[in-house]
């Protein structure tokens, strides 16, 4: 427990927030893992600017166990914390620190766990993986991804450590993030219906977003483990316009699907793409120039474990809990469990109600809690 708290103030002193480079937490890591006889690689972003970190420790011709999770913390900027978000500070058995909850607790914890395991004669080995730019779309771990489908053995199962209370979970939602780009015709607005104004074609999009929603809501799948027990649409950015006097020409909309994995999102993107269509078709006899595009900006798919995998199994004997759950927001699972077939559950110490806030914090319970589910791990592994 010490142990994992004092790597998690050193955790925390790394700002790795997404905009920025996380090379010195992930150089720091893998010098920590080395030292206890992990074999690692670093899988670079295309810039160079940030790495994902894949690490084995144990014999690698045998499938194991993967803990993942992400370096990368999202920003502190317009939040009043109490004190320095990158500094660990203890207090009331919680410890306060960016990326406390979210998720260098669980880290922490996992690199403890290697501590451990270091000269230990394994029969599974012990893997780690951690990405980089998580918290904007599940972008990095796509590049580690690649490299860990060319790996000879996969790993058996994969854990990923994001905040659920230590509670099992064996799904989540998928996310499409969408930007949709109007243009219309500018004028004088004493002439408006001389122009097209692309603020309206927006409106006449939401509205139609609106009506799918809707749909989702009375006819889409549902499942009453999650919040919100459907599907849902929401924009987030509409932008448009300069001054009042012109019929504006342009007009953006970001909006967002998070999808039940029963839902699949392709029939949804069609018809925001039949909605996108209609409206241009109404226009183009006296607009010819109109034109309503809809572009992908980030997507990431659904996590949806069986309850009765067998990983789910191996988990809950871990922690000792008996239930499991599902959860609305995402994670790099469902790309572990699409893109490489891997069995995967996520469960990790902290709460997401914490997360993303000022004076974010994991209570120190959460912490043991996490370190006796490794503990348990480990003898499993030996
Ligand atoms: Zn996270």
């Amino acid at each position: 427990m010490t142990a994992t708290i004092d790597i998690l103030d050193r955790l925390v002193a790394f700002n790795t927030v997404s905009r920025d480079s996380n090379l010195d937490l992930i150089r720091w890591v893998r010098d920590r893992l080395e030292a206890a006889g992990a074999a690692t690689t670093l899988v670079p972003s295309e810039d160079g600017r940030k790495a994902n970190l894949f690490a084995t420790l144990g014999p690698a011709d045998r499938p194991g166990v993967l803990l993942s999770g992400h370096s990368d913390v999202v920003p502190v900027e317009g939040q009043a914390w109490t004190g320095d978000p990158f500094r660990l500070t203890r207090r009331d058995g919680k410890l306060f620190g960016r990326g406390t909850a979210d998720m260098k607790g669980f880290i922490a914890a996992a690199l403890a766990l290697f501590d451990r395991a270091a000269g230990r004669p394994l029969s599974q080995p012990l893997h780690l993986a951690l990405s980089y730019d998580e918290e904007v779309g599940c972008l990095g771990v796509r590049r580690l991804i690649e490299m860990m489908a060319a790996l000879p053995v996969r790993p058996r199962f994969c854990i990923v450590g994001e905040p659920t209370g230590m509670q099992v979970v064996t799904a989540h939602k998928g996310k499409t993030a969408l930007r949709a780009e109007c243009h219309g015709v500018e004028c004088h607005s004493s002439l408006a219906p001389q122009g097209l104004n692309a603020i309206h074609m927006a409106s006449d999009l939401l509205t139609g977003l609106r009506r799918i929603q809707d749909r989702l809501k009375d006819g889409g799948a549902r499942d009453g483990a999650y919040d919100v027990p459907w599907t849902t649409i929401h924009a987030g950015v509409i932008q448009g316009g300069e001054v009042l006097n012109i019929v504006p020409n342009r007009c953006r909309l970001d909006f967002e699907i998070r999808h039940l994995p029963q839902d699949p999102v392709e029939p949804i993107l069609d018809g925001i793409q039949a909605e996108a269509d209609a409206i241009v078709r109404r226009l183009r006899p006296d607009f010819p120039s109109a034109a309503l595009t809809v572009g992908e900006l980030s997507s990431y798919p659904a996590l949806d474990t069986d309850g009765t995998a067998e990983v789910v199994a191996f988990v809950k004997t871990l922690t000792g809990g008996n239930s499991t759950g599902k959860i609305s927001f995402g994670t790099e699972g469902g790309l572990f469990q699409q893109r490489l077939s891997m069995p995967t559950v996520v469960c990790g110490p902290g709460s997401i109600g914490e997360a993303h806030k000022p004076d974010e914090f994991v209570a120190e319970d959460q912490l043991a809690a996490c370190d006796r589910m490794l503990d348990a791990l480990l003898v499993r592994l030996t």
